[in-house]
């Protein structure tokens, strides 16, 4: 067992599955997905760029955010000149520091990627079928 593991009172790690992330493509008409009934879901939501709606369903209790980028993605030019490394890996958890922070993901991105990840925010990064996932969790946040 690993020191992250041993924090890990929750299990929040058992969460981070891609078989609980369900995605929902944009239909016509509308610019993002939405899987039904979206109002009542208690799900994390993020959206690629084409508007196809993710929805993580952690099942456990706590703090979570969920962001997804397709790695065919063009990055932002002005963000990949800024960044070595895999892009998107970056990116995602920059966005999920972002959520779980309360901070705009443009004054974060704007001081430089790969961001540093606060104490009490943990974040996997997983690729799954050409699409890369953060999950997050705030571990400092019982709720
Ligand atoms: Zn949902």
């Amino acid at each position: 067992m690993t020191a992250a593991e041993g924090s890990d009172a929750l299990r929040w790690r058992d969460a981070t599955r891609w078989d609980r992330v369900v995605f929902t493509a944009a239909t016509p008409g509308h610019q993002q997905g939405a899987h039904p009934p979206a109002p009542s879901c208690q799900g994390i939501h993020s959206y690629l760029a084409d508007g196809t709606q993710a929805c993580w369903r952690p099942r456990v209790p706590g703090r979570f955010a969920l962001d997804v980028e397709r790695v065919t993605t063009p990055p932002p030019h002005v963000a990949a000149r800024t960044t070595s490394g895999s892009f998107w890996d970056a990116w995602v958890v920059a966005e999920v520091v972002a959520k779980l922070t309360g901070t705009p993901i443009l004054v974060l991105a704007a001081a430089g990627l790969p961001v540093d990840v606060p104490t009490g925010v943990d974040v996997v990064v997983q690729h799954h079928d050409g699409v890369v996932v953060g999950f997050g969790h705030r571990s400092d946040v019982v709720t």
